[in-house]
C-alpha cells in the first residue's frame, strides 16, 4: 500500500484489483456452468474470490463468495442459476480489501433496475467520482460500487445510453462485463491497459479476459474489444454503441510478463512465446557458463526454455512446485508470504548438488521469494547460482490494476542490481532490458504502458509519494 491515512488505506486497497471477467449471452445453453468453467481457467487472475450473476430475463441471480471457483460453486448452487445471460469475475484484492461485501459481480437492484457488473482494472479518479454520489448508501469500499452508481446516476434511461453517458467520466484502467435483465454489455479503456476478448460459441457471443477461457469452453476467438470500445449482446446479436475516446493502445506489458497464462494470446502473440522470446534474448544479452538452466515454475518456464535454447545450456527441473499453494506475490501479510517460499517449493537435491545452476524467474518484487529460492537451492548443494530475470527492474508501483506493494518495499527502487545480488546471496544477477522485453513481444513501444519499469505513466496519475494519497482526479 502506499497510503499512511487508514481511510485513505482501506480506499486504496479496495482500487487495487487484478482480476477475471467474462460473460455470455447465449439462450438455451447453461450459462451458469459455461460462466464456471471459463472461470476455472481465468483463476490465474484472482484467486481470492469468485461470483456468477446470471438473468432469465426477469430476475437476475447470483452466488459470490470469497475463495477459489471450485469451492465457491458446486453442482446445486450452479443449478440455482438459470437463465441466458452471465457474467463472472475472479478477484484479487489486497490486505483488509478482501471482504464479502466486495466480491463481485457487484449487483445494483433498485425497484425499476437491475443490473450487475464485474471489473477488472482500477479506477484512479474513482475517489471523484463517489463525492458525486449524493443519496447513494455504499455498502462496500469497492471502485467497482462507485462504478456501477456512476452508471446507474448517469443520464438517459436505457442501461445502453446511461453507460455511454457515465464511461467518458471514468479514468483509469478498466475491462469490463456487465448484465442488464436481458443484455451483456462489455466495455474497456481508451488506452486499453487491461485485455478484454470477444469470443464466439455456436451462435452466440463471450466476452473474457483471455482467450484462454474460450478455448476451455469451446468458443473461437472473434476479436479484441478495441480501446474504449462499448458493446452490446441481445438477440440481434453483437453491436457496438459507441467509442469512449479516441483509442490510444497502451496494453501492460507486465501481462506478458506474468499476469497472462502462458497460452493464452495478447495482441496476436502467443504469451508462451513472448515469454521464450524473452528467455532467448535474455541469453544473448547476460550469457554464462553453468551446467543447467531451470526455471522458477511455472512463470519462468516458458523463459528458461528460451534461455537454454540460446544458450546451448541443458534445460532441467531442480525445483517442485506444490501447485495447491497461492501465488506468493499476492500473499497480503510479509510473515505469510516468507512461510510461503518454503512450503512453496521443493529442491531436488540429487539433481542440484554439485551443479553451476541459472535460474529463470519472470520479475523480482520484493526479492524475498528469490532470497529464499537461492538459500534452499545452495542448502541442496548448488555451488553457484546465476539469477536471471526476464523483464527490467520493477521500479515503480501500478496504478493501472495491478497490485504493487508501496514502492520503497519495491526492492529494485532502492537497491542498484549489485545490491539486489547481495541481498539474494546469488554468485549473479542480470535483468533483461526495457528494449529486448518489448523486443520480444513483437508489440510497438508506443502501445505498451511499461510504467512499473519506467515511472513514465501514460495517464496522469497525481500521485503524492511523499504522503502517499491521490491529491487530486487524474487528468
Ligand atoms: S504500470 Fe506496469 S503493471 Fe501497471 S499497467 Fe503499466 S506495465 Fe502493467
Amino acid at each position: 500500500m502506499f497510503v499512511t491515512d487508514i481511510r485513505q488505506l482501506k480506499y486504496q486497497e479496495a482500487l487495487h484489483d487484478h482480476c477475471g471477467v467474462f460473460g455470455i449471452y447465449a439462450p438455451g445453453e447453461d450459462v451458469a456452468k459455461i460462466t464456471y468453467f471459463a472461470l476455472h481457467s481465468l483463476q490465474h487472475r484472482g484467486q481470492e474470490s469468485a461470483g456468477i450473476a446470471v438473468s432469465d430475463g426477469r430476475k437476475l441471480r447470483s452466488i459470490r463468495n470469497l475463495g477459489l471457483v471450485t469451492s465457491v460453486f458446486h453442482e446445486d448452487n450452479l443449478n440455482k442459476l438459470k437463465g441466458f445471460v452471465a457474467i463472472g469475475h475472479n478477484r484479487y484484492s489486497t490486505a483488509g480489501g478482501n471482504v464479502h461485501q466486495n466480491v463481485q459481480p457487484f449487483i445494483l437492484s433498485t425497484k425499476y433496475k437491475v443490473f450487475a457488473l464485474a471489473h477488472n482494472g482500477n479506477i484512479v479518479n474513482a475517489n471523484e467520482l463517489a463525492k458525486k454520489l449524493t443519496n447513494i448508501h455504499r455498502t462496500t469500499t469497492s471502485d467497482t460500487e462507485v462504478l456501477t452508481y456512476t452508471i446507474y446516476k448517469a443520464k438517459r434511461e436505457k442501461w445502453k445510453d446511461k453507460i455511454i453517458n457515465a464511461a467518458s467520466t471514468l479514468k483509469g484502467a478498466y475491462s469490463i462485463v456487465a448484465c442488464s435483465k436481458k443484455r451483456l454489455y462489455a466495455f474497456r479503456d481508451p488506452w486499453g491497459f487491461r485485455p478484454l476478448v470477444i469470443g464466439r460459441l455456436g451462435s452466440y457471443y463471450v466476452v473474457s479476459s483471455e482467450t484462454c477461457a474460450l478455448e476451455t469452453i469451446g468458443a473461437s476467438y472473434v476479436r479484441d474489444v478495441t480501446p474504449g470500445e462499448i458493446i452490446e449482446v441481445d438477440r440481434n446479436g453483437l453491436t457496438t454503441l459507441g467509442q469512449i475516446a479516441k483509442p490510444n493502445l497502451k496494453f501492460c506489458l507486465f501481462e506478458y510478463v506474468y499476469l497472462a497464462r502462458p497460452d493464452s494470446v495478447l495482441n496476436g502473440e502467443l504469451v508462451h512465446n513472448v515469454r521464450r522470446n524473452s528467455g532467448k534474448i535474455l541469453a544473448q544479452e547476460s550469457p554464462v557458463k553453468a551446467d543447467l538452466v531451470a526455471a522458477v515454475p511455472d512463470s519462468g518456464t516458458s523463459a528458461a526454455l528460451g534461455y537454454a535454447s540460446t544458450s546451448g545450456i541443458p534445460f532441467g527441473e531442480v525445483l517442485i512446485k506444490n501447485r495447491y499453494i497461492g501465488r506468493t506475490f499476492i500473499q497480503p501479510e510479509q510473515h505469510i508470504r516468507e512461510l510461503g517460499v518454503k512450503i512453496k517449493f521443493n529442491p531436488m537435491e540429487k539433481i542440484v548438488n554439485g551443479k553451476n545452476i541459472v535460474i529463470v524467474d519472470d520479475s523480482i518484487v520484493r526479492g524475498t521469494t528469490m532470497k529464499k529460492i537461492v538459500e534452499i537451492l545452495k542448502k541442496s548443494g548448488a555451488k553457484k547460482i546465476h539469477i536471471r530475470v526476464c523483464s527490467p527492474p520493477i521500479r515503480w508501483p501500478c496504478f493501472f490494476g495491478v497490485d504493487t506493494p508501496e514502492r520503497k518495499q519495491l526492492i529494485a527502487s532502492e537497491k542498484s542490481v549489485e545490491e539486489i545480488r547481495k541481498f539474494i546471496v546469488a554468485d549473479s544477477l542480470k535483468y533483461l532490458s526495457l528494449s529486448g522485453l518489448i523486443k520480444a513481444s513483437r508489440q510497438s513501444d508506443s502501445s505498451l504502458c511499461s510504467a512499473c519499469f519506467t515511472g513514465k505513466y501514460p495517464i496522469n496519475v497525481n500521485y503524492n509519494f511523499k504522503k502517499n494519497i491521490f491529491e487530486k482526479e487524474a487528468t
